[in-house]
């Protein structure tokens, strides 16, 4: 495996330099030999079962890497820390995959380092087996995301409200810059640090502002916030709920990362929170748009310094840019919405016949995967149709007298493409996890994580996880501190 680290080259202030701490009994729970293929690790990597068990826990390290933590802050739960940083994760170093793009390469579970204050610097296995489920199935959805290359469990006991395994997860993302990052160097007034940063950034994710002057800064602004809405928007099609919105988890490459507290939303709410630490519904499903803008007030904040040297005029810049960005928003959800409901050329009186279906989903508690996936196969199946004209009324009839004036496209194809048929129910995610805790082995997530790669057609191996019981979310919670 060839790693570079193009990171270390910004300096020393961007990370510490620290080995992984040894675990004691290393072995592979799960591999994900695809991503390993995306990444043409079997060419470069030949190495026994046993020998990649001590390379993906840390207990190894390759000749020529050199693992970082890097330093970052960030606004949690509204709240300024000026000192986060890996904690618990190690940066091995970049490798290009197969398309040429370069990717982070990541351990997370391996230990201490000066950014873990009171933290013990491991992963247990539960929580990491939801991550690597939880990355894969939104990769199959189609929305960016950081990926999950291996899952090692240590042969120790990681302490949490019950003692647990412990594991390491190795993590794949186009960056781990996040806003945070930017944030730490802001907050030092460290204006050269951030000059830097900001050209790395550009020079790994948006090459294309290499040659746009000064004037690269607000652009680059604008692309980071773009991704933003273009995934936030992406989060509200399939029902995702991130639970953890902080700034020191907003990846600047617009991948979803950080999948701590998140969970999938069964009936149709846009106040469903299910983090134990959110009780103010801060990051609840509605209000994902809301805070996806007010970190990038944040980031707009930290940019100020480099987009002009007048405050007032970097102000006024940077407003002119995030006041765009409600309507950029509505815009795209909007689009978005119509496709799940077989429109492909949005008109101003589809709003209203989008906004009555939410309306009449949260008045009767209607599942929201099972609406949209009932709402495709009505159009081709009596039974279905039946069923959903009992549950949606005069909504439906008007529903057909719309896309009954469809022309040159498709709706069931378009909707069977935006409405997944199996997402990861929160229902089924903890029994499969208890189930591979209990028996210490992966195939109860292994064949969860088959049904959710193919998650747009009905198969054999999706059936058994697209219905949960109907109170299957009720008093269901997601934790931080894993
Ligand atoms: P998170 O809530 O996972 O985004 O983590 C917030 C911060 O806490 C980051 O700086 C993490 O590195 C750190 N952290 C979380 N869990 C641990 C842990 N078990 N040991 C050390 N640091 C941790
Ligand atoms: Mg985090």
């Amino acid at each position: 495996m060839k790693l570079s680290n193009s990171y270390e080259r910004l300096g020393d202030i961007f990370y510490e330099t620290v080995l992984p701490e040894p675990v004691k009994d290393p072995n592979t729970f799960l591999w994900n030999r695809k991503l390993a293929e995306e990444l043409l690790l079997s060419d470069s990597l030949d190495l026994s079962e046993k020998a990649m068990a001590q390379v993906f826990s840390g207990n190894t390290i390759l000749s020529g890497t050199e693992p970082i933590a890097l330093a970052y802050a960030g606004h949690q739960f509204g709240n300024f820390v000026p000192q986060l940083g890996d904690g618990r994760a190690h940066l091995l170093g970049e490798i290009t995959d197969q398309f040429g793009q370069r990717k982070d390469v990541q351990l997370k579970g391996s230990g201490r380092t000066s950014f873990s204050r009171n933290g013990d610097g491991r992963y247990a296995l539960g929580p990491a087996i939801r991550e690597y489920i939880m990355s894969e199935a939104m990769d199959a959805l189609g929305i960016p995301t950081t990926r999950s290359l291996v899952v090692i469990t240590t042969g120790e006991t990681v302490y949490r409200e019950v003692p647990q395994p412990g594991a390491v997860l190795t993590r794949v993302a186009a960056s781990h810059l996040r806003v945070g990052t930017f944030e730490y160097f802001a907050a030092r007034q460290n204006h050269q640090a951030l000059e830097r940063l900001c050209d790395y950034a550009i020079n790994r994710h948006y090459p294309d502002l290499q040659g746009c002057g000064e004037e690269r800064f607000i652009l680059f602004f604008e692309k980071v916030m773009k991704r933003q809405i273009a995934l936030v928007v992406e989060w509200m099609r399939v029902g995702f709920i991130h639970g953890v919105m902080n700034t020191d988890n907003t990846a600047i490459s617009g991948e979803t990362i950080d999948y701590g507290p998140c969970a999938m939303m069964g009936v149709y709410s846009p106040n469903t929170v299910f983090s134990s630490i959110d009780r103010h519904g801060r990051y609840a499903f509605g209000n994902q748009p809301a805070i996806a803008q007010w970190n990038m007030v944040r980031f707009a904040e930290t940019l100020l310094p480099l987009i002009d040297k007048n405050e007032k005029v970097a102000v006024d810049i940077a407003r002119s840019y995030l006041d765009t960005f409600s309507g950029l928003f509505k815009e795209q959800y909007l689009k978005m919405m119509s496709r799940k409901i077989g429109i492909a050329e949005l008109l101003p009186s589809d709003h209203q016949l989008i906004f009555r279906l939410l309306d009449l989903m949260e008045q009767k508690q209607l599942d929201y995967t099972h609406t949209f996936d009932r709402l495709t196969r009505s159009i081709s199946s009596e039974a279905t149709e039946k069923q959903i004209r009992e549950e949606l009324g005069d909504w439906y009839a008007e529903w057909l007298l719309r896309i009954g004036h469809v022309v040159d496209a498709e709706p069931q194809a378009l909707m069977r493409r935006t409405n997944p048929v199996v997402i990861p129910r929160n229902y089924h995610m903890e029994r499969v996890i208890q189930a591979c805790l209990e028996s210490g082995e992966s195939t109860a997530a292994e064949a969860f994580l088959d049904a959710l790669l193919s998650p747009y057609a009905t198969s054999s191996k999706t059936r058994q996880y697209q219905h949960v019981p109907a109170d299957a979310d009720i008093g269901y919670q997601t934790f931080c501190g894993t």
